[in-house]
């Protein structure tokens, strides 16, 4: 496994890491939980991500259970939380101190996570999203002090603008308070301009670390749909058909069989090839995994080795099959 410091921060995160998004709580049981993360630690995966609002907090107390049934020492891995969408515990009926950013919501939701998890503090702890409703001072005022109480280490944000970010950073400066320390964004083959444009600047003035998310786009990128729908697979998954739409763009399939194609020429598989081509980029901090299955995450863990492979001709054959280089 190979480390990189959180952007400026000295924290030391694994390049790849494991989330448990639809996972954990829903998809999977909680034995296949409990054997993702033993073979994620078991190969130097120091991160498990998470948020309140994953499974309506049951992902959380899952993953809780693991880690104090496995006894990991504590100063060992890295545990996060995110909040905004409130944890509706399966109701879905949350009242409107129940979520976003407020001082409120942000200190009640550290409480639960830390409750669920089982952890005394949270490593990292996300705004999931930007609250249009509540004053950037009121939130960087919020997680200031929950890093003051030693409830959480590094804050952080979750789909924010590059000025969102900047702002949350003017108003630290102002008040002499802990910034954000790192952002959560959406990158892969399909998804760019945040992570490769929008935050150019802040990656050298602020040191804005990155832990990124839907590496393989939520699977399209494996090539598992390439050829017809497979059973039991995420986009099949009741509820998610916004996901199965927004997923499964014929222009999009279209690339993934190309790439395919090129992922044999190289001798490794089409997810191997995806997550290989994210961790190339060198403002990726780490890349969140996510597995229903151990297979797929022994396979996924290869991608490191794979990243030797891609050499600069091969990133110019995948650019000319992309054809969405984003525009400085
Ligand atoms: P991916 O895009 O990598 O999708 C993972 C899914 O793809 C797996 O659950 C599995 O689904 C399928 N898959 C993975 N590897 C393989 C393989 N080798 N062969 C075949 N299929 C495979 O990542 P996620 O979307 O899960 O995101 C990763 C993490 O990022 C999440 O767990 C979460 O922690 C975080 N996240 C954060 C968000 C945010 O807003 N901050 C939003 C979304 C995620 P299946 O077997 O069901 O097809």
């Amino acid at each position: 496994m190979e480390y990189k410091r959180l952007g400026k921060s000295g924290l030391q995160v694994s390049r790849l890491s494991f989330g448990s998004w639809l996972t954990f709580g829903k998809q999977i049981g909680d034995n296949t939980a409990e054997d993702l993360m033993t073979v994620a630690y078991d190969n130097g995966i120091n991160f498990f991500d998470n948020a309140e609002s994953y499974a309506g907090g049951k992902s959380e107390e899952v993953m809780g259970e693991v880690l104090k049934k496995k006894g990991w020492r504590r100063d060992s891995y890295i545990v996060s939380s995110k909040v905004f969408f409130g944890a509706d515990g399966g109701m879905k009926d949350l009242k409107p101190t129940q979520v976003g950013l407020s001082r409120k919501h942000v200190v009640e939701a550290c409480h639960q996570a830390l409750k669920r998890l089982q952890v005394d503090y949270l490593d990292l702890y996300f705004c999931h999203r930007p609250d249009k409703q509540t004053p950037i001072e009121e939130t960087v005022w919020a997680m200031h002090n929950l890093i003051q109480q030693g409830k959480v280490l590094y804050w952080g944000t979750s789909e924010w603008s590059a000025q969102e970010i900047m702002e949350a950073h003017m108003v630290a400066r102002q008040y002499n308070l802990i910034g954000p320390t790192m952002e959560q964004p959406q990158y892969n083959m399909f998804v760019r301009n945040k992570v490769e444009v929008e935050y150019s600047q802040i990656y050298k003035t602020v040191g804005l670390g990155t832990t990124i998310w839907s590496p393989l786009a939520s699977g399209v990128l494996t090539g598992k749909y390439n050829d017809g729908f497979p059973e039991g697979t995420r986009l099949g998954i009741e509820g998610l058909e916004w996901l199965k739409d927004r997923s499964l763009a014929e222009e999009n399939l279209a690339k993934v069989k190309k790439l395919t194609g090129l992922s044999k020429e190289l001798g490794m598989s089409m997810p191997l090839l995806a997550l290989a081509w994210c961790l190339k980029n060198d403002d990726v901090s780490t890349v969140i995994l996510g597995a229903s299955k151990k297979e797929q995450l022994q396979e996924n863990l290869k991608a490191l080795e794979a990243k030797e492979k891609l050499t600069a001709e091969v990133m110019e054959k995948i650019e000319s099959i992309l054809a969405n280089k984003p525009e400085h």
